[in-house]
């Protein structure tokens, strides 16, 4: 009586309903929006010792009225209405997509595209399927794809969690483990996962020069990430001096508003024609 005295509150409480409707309302534009082309990927460079060696792939909504919608307001979200598994497979596409077109140029070939991928498009059944069969579809070459997941997403299921991953890994895809040291990962089976690459967290990125906590932890993922033969990506890097640190700490390669934000497509190919040239 008291649980149901509770949800009658809850029902009535204008607040909440004002909130469930804006979710509804933003749930029913994603799906229009899906189906009316207004998402886009924009492409961030991720650079090692000044040179281009790939970019992510990262997912924009341009809606007509609400302008563009960050994914940080959409993808959890997304990820409780299910949108997400058709979205998903649309990033998949729309990045493999552009992979084939750039792997036509000898200047864009050499580099790679990673995909961020939700836990839950992970854990579907056909998503080594549905990997493939985007690869497929395009033509674009598996040993250029990557993709990010993170750590909360490994927690489940990790013996699936493998074999899906190693399937993917005997096509030549590769794993990167992003928003590494926020979420719950155990060190025991981080060796057993078939990963490439870690990310530092841009949390961990920001005050590097200020907090003696955030450059231990970072030092500290660096040389964990040596020490089990990873390759390390720093993220969110905004100033040579956190990248100086970076650097000096053993980590050479990362991504950041200091050389670009998430850009269209041709920007990034401006941006990789340009390096090219100097
Ligand atoms: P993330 O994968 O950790 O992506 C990094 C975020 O940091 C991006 O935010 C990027 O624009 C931002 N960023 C890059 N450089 C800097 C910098 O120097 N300073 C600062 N302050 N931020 C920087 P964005 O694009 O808003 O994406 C937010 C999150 O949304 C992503 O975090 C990722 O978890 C998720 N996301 C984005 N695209 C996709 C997608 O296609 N699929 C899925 N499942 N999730 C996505
Ligand atoms: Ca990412
Ligand atoms: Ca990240
Ligand atoms: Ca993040």
């Amino acid at each position: 009586a008291k649980a149901a005295g509770r949800n009658t509150l809850r029902f009535y409480d204008p607040q909440m309903q004002a909130a469930v409707s804006a979710r509804a309302a933003l749930e029913a534009d994603m799906r229009a929006g899906l189906q009316q082309g207004q998402f886009v990927l924009f492409y961030q460079p991720k650079v090692q010792r000044g040179r281009v060696v790939g970019a992510e792939a990262l997912l924009r909504w341009r809606h007509p009225e609400r302008g563009f919608v960050s994914p940080a307001q959409f993808i959890p979200l997304a990820e409780d209405c299910g949108l997400i598994l058709p979205l998903g497979q649309w990033v998949l596409a729309s990045a493999c997509a552009q992979l084939a077109r750039w792997s036509a140029d000898p200047l864009l070939a050499r580099l790679s595209v990673a995909v961020n991928v939700s836990p839950r498009q992970f854990h579907e059944d056909d998503f080594v399927a549905q990997v493939l069969a985007a690869l497929a579809a395009s033509g674009a070459p598996a040993r250029r794809l990557k993709l990010e997941l993170t750590e909360g997403l490994l927690l489940h299921n990790v013996e699936d969690t493998i074999a899906k991953m190693e399937q993917l890994r005997g096509h030549g895809v590769g794993f990167s483990l992003d928003d590494f040291g926020t979420g719950y990962s155990s060190l025991s089976y981080l060796k057993r996962l078939p990963l490439q690459e870690l990310k530092i967290d841009q949390s961990f990125v920001r005050d590097v020069l200020t907090d003696p906590n955030d450059a231990a932890i970072a030092r500290t993922i660096i040389a964990l990430g040596a020490s089990l033969g990873l390759s390390v990506v720093a993220e969110g890097v905004e100033t040579q001096a956190q990248r100086a640190f970076l650097e000096q700490s053993g980590c050479d390669t990362w991504q950041g508003y200091l050389l670009s934000p998430p850009v269209p497509a041709p920007d990034y190919e401006a941006l990789v024609r340009r390096r090219a040239e100097t």
